[in-house]
């Protein structure tokens, strides 16, 4: 198993390390400042073909692979956790159309959010249906060759921003055989977005409540079969969960490389704070659960690379001790920075807010933890 990047893949990730560093990293202190979606952050991630790394040429990307993919990622998280929350939205809503899309699903929906010409949403969550995904209670009624759908989404990343919707709803009372997911356009009637959430981090990206009101939708919008929701959407986060782990390592990267930084220039009791030992004994903490992260969001990324199977614990491992990871490096770096690390004008108390949410989204990390243990005892 590759856990080291090869030469198309460091080729890449040298594209999105220079782009995030030149522009969003100056950049990110006024995103998260203003709160709003980084649309020109956006149209450079499109304009080099940041979007659809994985995604194949056919369809819009670059044909390349998962492991490429997360290194993207993770150069644009350390930069801007906002921006890189686009592209690990737009792969969530992709991988449902790879995994149960027809050609013409992928054709006409995949190109675009591939391209990064239009932004894409996964709508799974609801007031009532956090952690347990499936008990959802958006409806979706048949009427001849149409659906009607009702319901209300809470927490969806980019609504309102995006053009493309993936939903989550309910087709029968069978718990998880009767879940089913649908695609719906924008400009759909009956589709509504709701208040937009005021948050602790990644504040560049738009959340916001949606509404479906008598949405209609053909039986050509399901992706994969009716009843087959659930089983897709455990397949999407395998594949997913990475990518947050991805994140996650990016945002400590960022801390940590600020940090470094700091201790150096940083003078008390008459010399550098980085000659002491316990100044480098934190840093030398850090280094070592970023490298473990980043090797087992690699594992995963290469496990899904090579279509392996049991990659749901790998994925949950993945996303779980890098998202816990991002959190204490985060803390850390705002305890080297001292006084200075808890105020505004240094990023790294933006970046310890960003990671919070690397802990909660795509399942929370106690659910990560359920996941895997019960994968330990199987069998
Ligand atoms: C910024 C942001 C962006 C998001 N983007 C999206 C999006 O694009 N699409 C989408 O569908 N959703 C999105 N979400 C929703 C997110 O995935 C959920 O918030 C998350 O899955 C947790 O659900 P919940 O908030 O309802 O918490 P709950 O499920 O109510 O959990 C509350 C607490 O209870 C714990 N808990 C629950 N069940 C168990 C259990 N069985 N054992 C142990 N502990 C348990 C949880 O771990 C957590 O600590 C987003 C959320 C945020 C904040």
């Amino acid at each position: 198993m590759r856990l080291i990047l090869g030469v198309e893949q460091q080729m890449i990730q040298e594209v999105a390390r220079k782009i995030a560093k030149t522009h969003f990293e100056a950049r990110a202190a006024e995103v998260d400042r203003l709160g709003k979606t980084p649309w020109d952050n956006i149209r450079m991630l499109a304009q080099n073909g940041l979007f659809g790394v994985n995604v194949p040429e056919m369809f819009g990307g670059s044909g390349g692979d998962m492991l490429s993919h997360v290194a993207t990622i993770e150069e644009v998280a350390a930069a801007c956790a906002s921006t890189s929350v686009a592209l690990s939205t737009q792969a969530l809503t992709i991988a449902p159309f790879l995994i149960a899309g027809t050609n013409e699903q992928k054709k006409q929906y995949v190109t675009p959010l591939a391209k990064g010409e239009v932004l894409g949403s996964f709508g799974i969550t609801e007031p009532g249906a956090g952690s347990d995904v499936a008990s959802v209670t958006t409806t979706a009624k048949r009427y001849g060759d149409e659906y009607i759908l009702n319901g209300q989404k809470v927490f969806i990343t980019n609504a309102g921003d995006s053009e493309i919707y993936v939903f989550v709803t309910r087709t029968s009372q069978d718990r998880t055989n009767g879940i089913t997911l649908f695609v719906v356009e924008k400009d759909s009637p009956g589709l509504r977005f709701g208040k937009k959430e005021d948050k602790m981090g990644i504040r560049g990206s738009t959340t916001r409540e949606v509404f479906l009101e008598d949405v209609k939708v053909s039986k050509h919008n399901i992706l994969g079969h009716e009843g087959e929701g659930f089983k897709i959407l455990m397949n999407v986060f395998n594949e997913t969960r990475p990518v947050v782990g991805a994140q996650a390592v990016g945002i400590a990267k960022g801390a940590f490389d600020y940090s470094v930084n700091y201790v150096k220039e940083r003078k008390q009791f008459g010399k550098s704070i980085a000659s002491f030992q316990m100044v480098q004994s934190m840093l030398a903490d850090m280094k070592m659960q970023i490298e473990a992260a980043r090797l087992l969001v690699y594992k995963a990324a290469s496990m899904i690379d090579r279509n392996e199977n049991n990659i749901a614990p790998y994925s949950s491992m993945a996303k779980c001790f890098a998202s816990d990871v991002a959190m204490k490096v985060t803390i850390d770096a705002v305890q080297l920075l001292g006084g200075y690390g808890y105020i505004k004008d240094y990023p790294v108390e933006r970046m310890m807010r960003d990671a919070k949410i690397t802990q909660i989204y795509e399942g929370t990390n106690q659910i990560q933890r359920i996941i895997i243990g019960n994968h330990i005892l199987k069998d």
